[in-house]
């Protein structure tokens, strides 16, 4: 009986044992199999579990499930925005921040000939050799801001013209975007050639007319008012005429010209003087001209050019100025660049004109434009000789106050 009575607690105690080792061996099998799925969660399926490892693992597999849909959403979206890069007909080069070439579409294999395999990892600078791209390159490292240039690529009978643009990505990135404009750049030299020849077809006849009408005052003028009115009406046009047909040139010159401006040495402060002498006499002296400031200095360049842009811009301050205003011409150095600026005390420019003011022909009222004299081609001369000489053209107005206009060169071209 003692014996008996001393096994069973002895029993309970191994059956106490026995079921806690079957649990915990239960335990460490499903947490096992936890650590094997996570361990390689592709190629193990998400354990079944019992108890609070059921929930655990049911929670696992709606997460699991949750993260799946959204990689293959992200995989979608990230596809259809490749397709879409792939589309353009523009050419989209990635560059990382030393300028390789990180990823590029297929438009933008076609306008460099590049191939991905070959090409993903070199220079940008080092497949794009034309200079045009390598001081666009220089800008752009100096201040890394959008900038474009055009370019001509291809040879024998392929040329294209791409209009290459850079541009500032992500972080440290760069965004090379090119664009074929091959048939603009074609129809622009059209345009312009036509413009060219008709000016210079223009010319013999024109000279023929202004020739007969001079014979016409010769040794008398004309009899009579009405001939005499009649003969005033036709000179006054065909100078006017000829003033067009001479500024249409000299525009067609400046726009194909391929070569950079002649370096000649101008003598700014004696052009000021000749400019003044001149304006005085289109004044007729209704104006004060002076020259404000003229220090000394030259600049390099056409002074034919140069002639012409300055006299475009103080003739029209002549032009829109009334009678008893003021004008002043002065050559300085702001900021280290040397400036040339004409100050008038006319009528003014509201200032929504501005920006569209060295449009050809662009006038705010033409009846006063062609009443002074004006072809409306006079800034579009100035803008096209300053950029040539790398300078800028700045409007400053006000109504009804008067207007600046300044013409800022860089500080390399004085001498
Ligand atoms: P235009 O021959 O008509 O003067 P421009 O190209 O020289 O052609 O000038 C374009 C327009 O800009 C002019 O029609 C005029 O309205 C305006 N403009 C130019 N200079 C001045 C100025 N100093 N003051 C006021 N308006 C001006």
């Amino acid at each position: 009986m003692t014996g008996d009575g001393n096994l069973l607690p002895l029993l309970l105690l191994f059956a106490l044992v026995l079921i806690l080792a079957i649990a915990l061996a239960g335990q460490m099998r499903q947490r096992n199999a936890l650590r094997d799925w996570l361990a390689a969660p592709e190629l193990h399926a998400i354990p079944d579990g019992s108890g609070a490892w059921r929930e655990i693992f049911s929670r696992l597999q709606a997460l699991r499930k949750k993260e799946r849909k959204q990689h293959l959403e992200l995989g979608n979206a990230l596809e259809r925005f490749r397709l879409a890069a792939e589309a353009l007909p523009d050419g989209v080069i990635l560059l990382d921040g030393h300028m390789h070439i990180e990823w590029l579409n297929a438009a933008a294999c076609r306008h460099f000939a590049f191939d991905p395999a070959r090409d993903i990892g070199t220079l940008a600078g080092q497949l794009i050799r034309q200079s045009e791209f390598q001081n666009l390159m220089s800008a752009y490292r100096a201040a890394p801001v959008q900038r474009s240039t055009l370019l001509r690529v291809g040879a024998n009978g392929s040329e294209r013209a791409l209009s290459v643009m850079l541009l500032p990505f992500a972080d440290t990135g760069t965004l090379l975007v090119s664009t074929d404009v091959t048939e603009r750049v074609r129809t622009e030299v059209i345009h312009r050639d036509f413009i060219a020849n008709v000016s210079h077809e223009l010319r013999t006849p024109l000279t023929v007319m202004t020739g007969f009408l001079e014979q016409f005052t010769a040794p008398e003028p004309p009899q009579g008012e009405a001939a005499r009115s009649f003969h005033r009406l036709m000179a006054e046009q065909a100078e006017r005429m000829n003033r067009l047909v001479a500024d249409l040139l000299t525009l067609s010159r400046l726009e194909n010209s391929d070569q950079p401006p002649r370096d000649e040495t101008v003598d700014i402060p004696a052009l000021l003087e000749g400019l003044r002498t001149e304006a005085l006499a289109l004044s007729g002296g209704k104006h004060t001209i002076e020259i404000a400031a003229a220090a000394a200095g030259k600049l390099r360049g056409s002074a034919d050019e140069l002639r012409s842009a300055f006299g475009n811009l103080v003739f029209n301050a002549v032009r829109y100025t009334p009678p008893g205003g003021t004008i002043s011409l002065a050559w300085r150095r702001v900021d280290g660049a040397p400036v040339f600026s004409v100050t008038d005390t006319g009528i003014g420019i509201p200032t929504e004109h501005i920006p569209r003011l060295t449009e050809r022909f662009y006038r705010i009222d033409k009846g006063r434009s062609t009443a002074s004299g004006g072809t409306g081609l006079g800034l579009a001369i100035v803008k096209h000789v300053l950029a040539r000489h790398g300078g800028l053209l700045k409007i400053e107005s006000v109504p009804g106050k008067g207007s600046t206009f300044s013409a800022r060169f860089p500080a390399d071209r004085q001498l």
